[in-house]
């Protein structure tokens, strides 16, 4: 039982790291989306910029068509002209990188939307993972409150010095303060075990603890338990073993 209790124990720790690790999945979307927006807001700065160069060079194109009323020589109205053509082909530049970036601001748009879409259904499968995961916690919450629930009946008949010494061990053995005892083995640490204790936890009536000599785990075996040896004669005590 309490191998059990650890095992669910450990299973039901890891279930925080599981709810992370669903939520990690969704940084690479997120990070998507800010990237296209980030690039779209550069793209945004850009356009005002060349928006308002167009518009200083029609105004300034303007201003000097508006002074060639006033002129008076002919050398004058020769360079305003020169000016004028010089401000009208700065504002077709202007005009031609504003097309362009309108554009790849549609381009941008586009890829805004797309990192958008991209992230809502990383979110929708993200979701359905973390209710997958709680559900999950909930069931194995569930095992390890009727696994503690059969553990305390389990233990009511123990007496508590016994019950005591076991918690003391196991709370220093991954949870469990027993060890099975097989082929003159102690299963917890792979020490020998002493014939002679074998013996004793083979043998019916045994009430004595035996703790292996390596590990300090309290020995119990699955083997056969003698039964006394029936007496020889009218003697009904159950005698201990000869020991040889
Ligand atoms: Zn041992």
């Amino acid at each position: 039982m309490d191998h059990q209790v650890a095992a669910l124990r450990s299973e039901l720790d890891t279930f925080p790291k599981r709810v992370q690790e669903a939520d990690a999945q969704l940084a690479g979307a997120k990070a998507a989306l800010a990237a296209a927006k980030e690039l779209q807001a550069r793209d945004i700065g850009e356009r005002k910029k060349i928006e308002f160069d167009v518009q200083q060079w029609k105004d300034r194109a303007r201003k000097y068509r508006d002074q060639t009323a006033a002129v008076k020589t002919n050398e004058a109205y020769k360079a305003l002209q020169h000016e004028i053509a010089n401000a009208e082909a700065e504002m077709a530049a202007a005009e031609d990188r504003q097309l362009a970036s309108m554009v790849a601001g549609e381009d941008a748009e586009r890829k805004v939307r797309k990192a958008e879409a991209d992230l809502r259904e990383s979110e929708t499968a993200v979701n359905a993972e973390k209710k997958r995961i709680q559900a999950l916690h909930v069931e194995k919450k569930k095992q390890l409150d009727a696994a503690l629930a059969e553990r305390a009946k389990a233990l009511e008949p123990v007496p508590e010095d016994f019950r005591v010494l076991y918690e003391r061990i196991a709370k220093r053995h991954h949870g469990t303060g027993v060890a099975e005892a097989r082929d003159g083995q102690c299963r917890g640490c792979g020490m020998r075990v002493l014939p002679h204790i074998a013996e004793e936890l083979r043998r019916e009536g045994n009430e004595e603890v035996f703790r292996c000599e390596s590990c300090g785990l309290i020995l119990y075996t699955l083997e056969p338990i003698v039964p006394p040896a029936a007496p020889p004669s009218g003697d009904s005590t159950a005698g201990a073993q000869p020991n040889s």
